[in-house]
């Protein structure tokens, strides 16, 4: 291989400058390329998460100098192609855990050995990469508190040098390019999702500041609270890999207090998820647990029904319906509100996790693969770690727990105390008994069974 010659930088869920190892390998040497491949397949979203992608490329473009390519086709194809139009013989990217994405970089890495060049692989979308956090004997944790205590004691790498941006190349126009100016123009300024959620990396890293300076320390008392608005919003950067966790625990780690602690917990979360994913790449459609027996289940024109009148926020639960108006309208959904939608969803309408979990992927723009599918199991009950089956949120009482004011939910449903507000869907005390009974009858069937 030589060593001399340019190298590119296939940009993947990294699409970012500062911390980015994949690019600064790349860059080492001048006239390096960068490259992302719009996939058919993987970037078919909704046009609210093509819009904000189409964003995010554009403004990593122009931090780039212009020296970004942007194409549309099936990954091995196009790296190779720029791969041979940058005379690279290395390619640059930073490495994915999910199944999708390790079968995505075994095709580039085929297709580039067969044309004498080579795929390397360095980093991960986590601070600790899924596999890497085992108990003594090597085995994957099942519980989440050992696994985040592991993950803590295994620690992670300091953020990555800055790289080299000054003798990137530019790419000759081609067929395949993704007209990003017409896409990036999709939104403007007057929609809602644009002043929302930043799409430039300094911003973010601005944001992030505002948040560790500021509002951490009450993360620990308000982060449940929708109405306070006290997270850090950071996870729509995250999902396209704006910014790194590693660059995120760079800023908490020297600062005391339970409000920084419980922060972290939440990124190990996030690696605890894509850990389980990596173990078990069957958990994105299948349930890890089984909770009830495949009839139970709303299904047909039954379930068509109720899962709309969720979808549209009109279930005449006030919680359940400002979150689903916040989603449709903002693309993003407070935590606490996600886990008592999903409940209601799963619970008290009887409609599978999985019809959900699509839901959000069309509507969230913190879309990730393996938060959404393990998040929407560990509400169901049928996760790694989930919450008990038998844990059923009450939609009511945690509103008044949560937002005691009733300011979120007059925020996302301002008709909530007129007559045009719908009467609930269902009686949540009823639902819950017929749940509970179908759980019981569930478990003793299978219980029969395994005798
Ligand atoms: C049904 C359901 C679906 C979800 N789908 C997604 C998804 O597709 N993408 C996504 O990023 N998160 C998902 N979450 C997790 C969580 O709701 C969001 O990460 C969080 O609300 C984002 O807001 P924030 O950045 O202000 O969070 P903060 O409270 O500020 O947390 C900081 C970061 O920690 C991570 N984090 C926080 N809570 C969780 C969690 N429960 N699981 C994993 N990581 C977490 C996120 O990366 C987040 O940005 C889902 C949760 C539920 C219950």
């Amino acid at each position: 291989m030589d060593e001399t010659r340019p190298a590119l930088w296939w940009a993947r869920r990294d699409l970012r400058i500062s911390d980015n190892p994949a690019l600064v390998e790349a860059t080492r040497r001048a006239d390096a390329g960068a490259v992302f491949v719009w996939t058919r397949g993987i970037h078919l979203w909704s046009g609210r998460r093509s819009g904000h992608l189409a964003r995010v490329l554009w403004q990593l473009r122009d931090a780039l100098g212009g020296a970004l390519a942007v194409r549309r086709g099936d990954a091995a194809t196009v790296v190779l192609e720029a791969a041979q139009e940058a005379d690279a013989a290395v390619v640059w990217a930073a490495r994915e855990y999910s199944p999708s994405g390790i079968t995505e970089q075994e095709s580039v890495a085929a297709a580039l050995k067969a044309d004498g060049r080579a795929l390397k692989l360095i980093g991960s979308p986590y601070a600790v990469a899924p596999g890497r956090v085992t108990k003594a004997d090597g085995t994957e944790y099942k519980v989440f508190t050992p696994f985040r205590n592991a993950w803590r004691e295994h620690g992670w790498r300091a953020p990555a040098a800055a790289a080299d941006l000054r003798q990137m190349r530019s790419w000759q126009r081609h067929d395949a390019d993704v007209d990003l100016d017409q896409m990036a123009a999709h939104g403007d300024s007057s929609d809602p999702l644009v002043t929302l959620h930043e799409f430039r990396e300094d911003r973010i890293l601005e944001a992030l500041e505002d948040f560790v300076a500021s509002d951490i320390d009450r993360y620990s008392t308000d982060r449940d609270r929708p109405d306070l608005d006290s997270t850090s919003h950071l996870s729509v950067a995250l999902a396209y890999g704006q910014v790194h966790p590693r660059t995120v625990l760079a800023e908490t780690g020297p600062l005391q207090g339970d409000g920084p602690r419980v922060f972290e917990s939440e990124l190990a979360w996030r690696d605890f998820h894509a850990d389980v994913l990596f173990h078990h790449p069957q958990a994105r459609r299948d349930s890890l647990t089984p909770v009830l027996a495949d009839d139970d289940w709303l299904t047909g024109r039954e379930s068509d029904a109720v899962f709309m009148v969720w979808r549209d926020g009109l279930t005449g639960f006030p919680l359940v319906d400002a979150g689903m108006r916040q989603l449709q309208q903002t693309g993003w959904m407070h935590n606490r509100v996600r886990m008592v939608v999903a409940s209601f969803l799963v619970k008290d309408l009887l409609v599978p996790w999985q019809r959900g979990a699509d839901y959000f992927r069309r509507a969230l723009l913190d879309y990730d693969h393996a938060q959404n599918q393990l998040n929407w199991q560990w509400v169901a009950g049928t996760g790694r770690d989930a919450s008990p089956f038998f844990r059923i949120f009450n939609p009511v009482t945690q509103a008044d727990k949560f937002d005691p004011q009733r300011r979120y939910v007059q925020r996302w449903v301002p008709e909530v105390d007129t007559p045009a507000y719908p009467s609930p869907i269902v009686d949540h005390k009823t639902a819950r008994a017929d749940t509970l009974a179908l759980h019981q009858a569930a478990r003793s069937a299978r219980q029969g069974t395994s005798n």
